[in-house]
């Protein structure tokens, strides 16, 4: 067999691994007050949502991230009546809790007003009509600045960022999360993305041990998103629920009494089993890793490139 190797790509320049998605047509291409921002269709994947040049969301799988992301706080919370999103502007996670009908108020506290328009018009298959629900209230601006004034108290908070650099970076520190864990309700429970445990180890393990030392009760699962190409993970956090204690007859009975259809990710008999970590991922949670703090936040930059 010929040698072929030689002609590949390898190269030891950090970052030497990657998955490309081919440019079927641009959609939208523009640079917003805070990030640059691109739509594109491509012909398995459907439109792509990519911000500063990093994937967020695809028609095709939005489900396996915005499901494992806010299903498990809304079904472990007796009644979720009031929620928050913070970032999410793409829409999921807003159409993820507007399918419990005990839901009464929706806040979505969204940096970048053009991510909601973008998303209007080019991700449709994903946000629905949760933008013009009547529950729905948006609000453009920062969501830690939201947290740190609001009085209100929310049963169910989710916390839906870009990756810890550039607008969202000190969304991922320890005092952050004490302003969310202030704004949430004496059940409250809060549900975040905590990036990839096996290309990100180093900030997966930075935000856990952050928001232990916040919360009583931190749980972390797992999915494949494949338009991340790799395992993301998921975190629920809370000073009163530990999410993990569900079983699927009483998922079953909740989907019954609130209504709640269209789940593509998670079956009953599932959902047990979502909550499984990996050795890998106890291993990798046993070692030291420094809290995030507003005077040391996480660089997510530092970690990915020390693959
Ligand atoms: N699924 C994506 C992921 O895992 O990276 C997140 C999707 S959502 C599009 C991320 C949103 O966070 C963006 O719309 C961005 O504008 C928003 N965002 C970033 N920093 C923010 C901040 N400080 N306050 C509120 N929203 C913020």
């Amino acid at each position: 067999m010929e040698n072929y190797i030689s002609e590949l790509p390898f190269s030891d320049e950090p970052n030497s691994y990657g998955h490309f998605m081919k440019i079927d047509k641009i959609l939208f291409n523009g640079q917003s007050e805070y990030q640059k921002m691109l739509v594109i269709n491509n012909k398995k994947f459907g439109n792509v949502l990519i911000l500063d040049g990093f994937f967020q969301v695809s028609e095709l799988d939005e489900y396996l991230y915005h499901e494992p992301l806010v299903q498990p706080a809304m079904f472990s919370h007796p009644n979720p009546r009031n929620v928050l999103i913070i970032g999410g502007g793409d829409g999921g996670a807003l159409e993820e809790v507007l399918k419990h009908k005990t839901v009464e108020k929706a806040v979505m506290v969204e940096l970048d007003g053009d991510v909601i328009e973008v998303s209007k018009k080019y991700l449709k298959s994903i946000c629905g009509n949760a933008f013009s629900d009547r529950r729905t209230e948006i609000i453009v601006g920062d969501g830690r600045k939201f947290v740190e004034k609001t009085k209100e108290k929310f049963d169910v908070i989710i916390i839906d960022l870009t990756d810890p650099f550039g607008p969202s970076k000190m969304l991922y520190t320890k005092e952050f999360y004490r302003a969310v864990s202030k704004a949430s309700t004496s059940n409250g429970v809060v549900a975040l993305h905590t990036e990839s445990p096996l290309l990100a180890p180093k900030a997966f393990n930075v935000i856990i041990k952050t928001l232990k030392s916040v919360f009583k009760h931190v749980n972390v699962h797992l999915g494949f998103v494949n338009t991340y190409a790799t395992t993301w993970s998921f975190a629920n956090a809370s000073n009163s629920t530990d999410v993990k204690a569900l079983n699927p007859y009483d998922m079953k009975k909740i989907c019954k009494e609130r209504g709640v259809t269209g789940l593509k990710y998670y079956a009953p008999e599932f959902y047990p089993n979502a909550f499984e970590m990996t050795n890998q991922m106890k291993q990798l949670l046993e070692k030291d890793a420094k809290i995030s703090t507003d005077k040391d936040p996480l660089d997510i930059d530092a970690d990915v490139k020390a693959v």
